[in-house]
């Protein structure tokens, strides 16, 4: 047996599935939030996509997650997640997760932007990741073989003296914290929390990117950035969604003088591709037409009962979404790069594994499919939890006798400084950029930095950055005003620090 326990660092969606299917090793999760708080996981609307419905087929979702990724998505990675899909939502079903089904059990499925097919599994209405979280929480907190250890936050990764990722360094409560493990998977989530006006977490900054960036894994595609179109604009920091679910049941986005806008944009209308509908708003916005959802026909009444988060969060914000359109503004909200892996999460690095949103897996490319990253993280965290019983190298590489390197702790990012930075990702490296923005912005993350060291936001921001100006064409969500085309040559980023 390994001297050390797997370490988990992230307790969202993906983090809590390793650790629960790791069984019967032994693991320490560790999470910057307690279990169920700050994870994107708990605030999922929509649901998970697979193909579940008569007259789906996992080869239909494999095409539209293809198309979706604007050329950068891996087609056999995703078909073989698409065919994976119905397996692991059958499995929530048995963990206890309420999916939403009809009279005869079948599931009731909802339509989202890009998808051939009604295709994404809910729970009341929008409540599907608070549903699956509360299940799978629970399930750790009971589980023997999890030790959880909360409000621990990553800095940084521990190597042996060989390169092997042996553990990893956390600031708690002022100070520094080693955790040694056999593995080591980082699990902690996007990194919407760079922008000003996100619907992540704000302790979502890219953490697990910058520490495997600093032990030389591979990053990929870290320009694309996906803005949701309709965040609600009141004001709220992190803003809440209005599901895309809301367009599928026909809510039509609006000026402030009633008139439906999207049909003037793209042949799809109100459901066509996320970065189309996210940049006809900020038009709308910019050009001072404003920019609403209304759900009064298409929803109406129904509203509390079929979208109880977003109309809680209306009421809140003094907005009855049944009598009248809902403010709505695009929002940085999820991002298809990462750190790369292989089909079960391995990254590069001898001992390190990335599952959920801080991987690149290959799935996204250019955008993410709507609801596809809550099955990704189900299906990389069941393999990953495979590979790593199996593979008898990967539980006992890292034993706690073996000579490791020295700890090399990060410096934290004040507060204003941060402040600033989320200011300055959403002026220049957000839904609609150019070369001038990304320098002057790079510019500035640089001389942020101190003498003291590099913050890990700050160098996932000077990454992300590199990586928008390096791309000189228009691909998906990433827009470039002044490469307007999408080039022939499909070519993904790749970075990688010299060993
Ligand atoms: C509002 C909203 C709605 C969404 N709706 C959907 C949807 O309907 N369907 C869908 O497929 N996707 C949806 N997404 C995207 C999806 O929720 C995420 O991509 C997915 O949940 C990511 O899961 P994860 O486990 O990788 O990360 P998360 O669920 O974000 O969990 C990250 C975990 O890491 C911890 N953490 C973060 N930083 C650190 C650190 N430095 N040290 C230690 N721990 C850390 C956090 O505390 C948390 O426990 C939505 C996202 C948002 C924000």
């Amino acid at each position: 047996m390994p001297d050390h326990p797997i370490l988990v660092v992230g307790g969202g969606l993906a983090g809590l599935m390793v650790a629960l299917k790791l069984a019967p090793r032994r693991v320490r999760l560790l999470s910057q939030a307690p279990l169920g708080a700050a994870a994107a996981s708990a605030w999922a609307q929509g649901g998970v996509a697979a193909a579940l419905g008569v007259g789906d087929s996992p080869e239909q979702h494999a095409a539209d997650t293809v198309a979706a990724g604007a050329g950068l998505v891996n087609p056999a990675v995703a078909l073989a997640v698409a065919r994976e899909g119905p397996a692991r939502i059958r499995e929530l079903l048995d963990l206890g997760v309420p999916f939403d089904r009809d009279a005869t059990g079948a599931f009731r499925l909802s339509l989202e932007a890009a998808h051939g097919q009604p295709r994404v599994a809910r729970v009341k209405g929008d409540l599907a990741g608070r549903a699956i979280m509360d299940i799978l929480v629970a399930a750790v907190r009971a589980a023997p073989h999890v030790e959880v250890v909360e409000n621990v936050a990553l800095n940084s990764l521990l190597q042996a003296a060989d390169g092997r990722v042996a553990g990893v360094v956390c600031d708690q409560a002022g100070r520094h914290s080693l955790f040694h493990g056999s593995d080591t998977v980082l699990a902690t989530g996007g990194l919407g929390g760079l922008y000003r006006v996100t619907t992540n977490p704000g302790i979502a900054v890219g953490t697990a990117l910058a520490a495997a960036y600093r032990v030389g894994a591979t990053l990929r595609d870290l320009e694309f950035v996906q803005f949701h179109p309709t965040a609600l604009d009141i004001g709220r920091v992190p803003a809440p969604l209005a599901t895309e679910a809301l367009r599928g049941h026909g809510a039509v986005l609006v000026n402030a003088d009633g008139r439906a806008f999207m049909s003037a944009y793209h042949p799809a209308g109100d459901l066509a591709p996320r970065d189309v509908v996210a940049r006809a708003l900020q038009l709308e916005i910019g050009a001072g037409r404003g920019a609403a959802l209304d759900a009064r026909g298409a929803v109406g009444a129904a509203f509390p009962n079929e979208f109880p988060t977003v109309f809680a969060a209306c009421m809140e914000a003094g907005i009855d979404p049944r009598l009248r359109p809902i403010p709505v503004a695009p929002a940085a909200h999820y991002h298809m790069g990462g750190i790369v892996t292989d089909a079960a999460g391995r990254t590069d690095v001898p001992g390190l594994w990335a599952l959920g949103e801080c991987a690149s897996t290959g799935l996204h490319g250019a955008n993410r499919l709507a609801s596809n990253s809550l099955l990704e993280a189900v299906v990389f965290a069941h393999r990953a939890a495979l590979a790593l019983c199996a593979d008898t190298d990967a539980g006992s590489g890292m034993a706690a006798s073996q000579r490791l390197r020295a700890a090399t702790p990060v410096p934290l990012l004040d507060a204003s400084t941060l402040a600033m930075l989320r200011g300055a990702m959403g002026e220049d490296a957000s839904l609609v950029r150019n070369a001038v923005g990304l320098q002057e912005l790079l510019s500035r993350v640089q001389s942020w930095v101190t003498p003291l060291g590099e913050p890990n936001p700050l160098l996932v921001a000077r990454l992300l950055v590199s990586a928008a100006l390096a791309r000189q064409e228009s691909r998906g969500s990433h827009f470039r005003e002044d490469f307007p085309l999408t080039q022939v040559v499909a070519c993904s980023t790749l970075q990688r620090l010299p060993h």
